[in-house]
């Protein structure tokens, strides 16, 4: 079986980790620090601040802006839960707008139309690895004097105009084990603003500047070393991990998109292939289950929006947003990732092209 994800682990991250446990020091130390100095050099932004998760990622980034109770906060229905329940954690209310059938990001003027005296921030998911509209939202949230804090769990290295995800605003990174980088876990928050930074630091770490001297309360999100070990490691496979993602991702157009929905990139936008998702219009899950008998692995991004999980749906959230819920029936990610063989590849597309064809 081909496999949708598969972590790109080498003998470099195995020989840094044993460094790090002959050498006494787990956690946080010198290499957290160099790991979050190469991230910001990356994103091109003044700092970024490693933490435990992309969730964590997303909480902190909120708390330090002091988003809370009271506050409402524009984001997307169709993305991974933890883009709302982080909002939900803060105390505050995220509002779901529905998505641009497309891309499967947020649509600006639905952002626009739902912006109220209560919102405070917007949360862009830069969904598969894909910018949100950036031209279009840049100019609402300047407009309504909004915080922007971008769910960037999925595109380290995706870009508009040149400019990286996590520097339009306050940006979100997971490390998650199939993200394009991994830590295992981990995540990582990226500013130009320092005060933002440093709320960050406090919020990740018992509201400690220096040790045992609290100016606030916090929680234990730290990264450790051994995490930072493996994500430096990754993040000098960046640029080859993401040009590789992006050439297969080229191979899969040219082989797929005279029979099938493949996914839609606008002038100016990198796409960096998270995930490579095209459109099943009618019986998506027979389509998945054939492709794994011909030993294809498939994976739904995402099978529920989130207005639909029963959490969300129990407390009043009666929402109709019906781009979201076709899209949920419809989406199918394939193999697209930088371990697959270019035999695995034209595996894939052989197999995805004939699955089409005889529908
Ligand atoms: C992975 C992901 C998260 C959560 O990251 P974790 O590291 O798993 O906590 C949040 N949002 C999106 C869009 C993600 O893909």
């Amino acid at each position: 079986m081909i496999p949708i994800a598969r972590p790109g682990i080498g003998v470099e991250e195995q020989e840094a980790v044993l460094r790090v446990l002959a050498s006494g020091q787990l956690a946080a130390g010198p290499l957290v620090e160099e790991f979050e100095q190469r991230f910001a050099e990356i994103c091109g932004v003044r700092e970024a601040v490693a933490v435990s998760s992309g969730t964590a990622a997303l909480h902190l980034a909120l708390l330090a802006h002091g988003v809370g109770p009271g506050d409402e906060v524009i984001t997307s229905p169709f993305s991974f839960a933890a883009t709302a329940n982080t909002i939900v954690l803060v105390g505050a209310t995220p509002v779901l707008v529905d998505i641009d059938p497309d891309t499967c990001n947020i649509d600006p003027a639905l952002v626009e139309a739902a912006i109220t005296p209560k919102t405070k921030a917007i949360m862009p998911v830069h969904l598969y690895g894909n910018l949100a509209a950036m031209d279009r939202l840049l100019p609402i949230i300047e407009k309504h004097g909004l915080i922007l804090i971008e769910d960037a769990c999925q595109a380290v290295a995706a870009s508009y105009q040149g400019r990286m995800a996590g520097s339009f605003g306050t940006g979100c990174f997971s490390f998650y084990a199939t993200k394009n980088v991994t830590t295992g876990e981990g995540g990582i928050v990226t500013t130009n603003d320092p005060a933002i930074a440093d709320q960050v630091r406090l919020w990740r770490s018992h509201g400690q500047r220096e040790r045992y001297h609290h100016v606030a309360i916090g929680y234990n999100m730290r990264m450790t070393e051994l995490q930072a070990a493996i994500g430096n490691e990754q993040l000098k496979k960046l640029d080859r991990f993401t040009e590789q993602r992006i050439a297969n991702a080229a191979y899969l157009d040219s082989q797929l998109s005279d029979v099938v929905k493949t996914p839609v990139v606008r002038p100016g936008y990198r796409h960096v292939y998270h995930q490579y998702t095209i459109r099943i219009p009618e019986a998506r899950d027979a389509f998945a289950d054939a492709l794994r008998e011909r030993g294809v692995g498939s994976a739904v991004h995402y099978p529920c929006p989130i207005h639909l999980q029963p959490y969300y749906r129990d407390r009043g959230m009666n929402l109709s947003l019906p781009v979201a819920e076709t899209a949920a029936q419809q989406v199918l990610s394939i193999p697209v990732h930088p371990e697959l063989s270019q035999d695995d590849l034209e595996t894939v597309a052989r197999e995805v092209r004939a699955l089409c064809q005889s529908r």
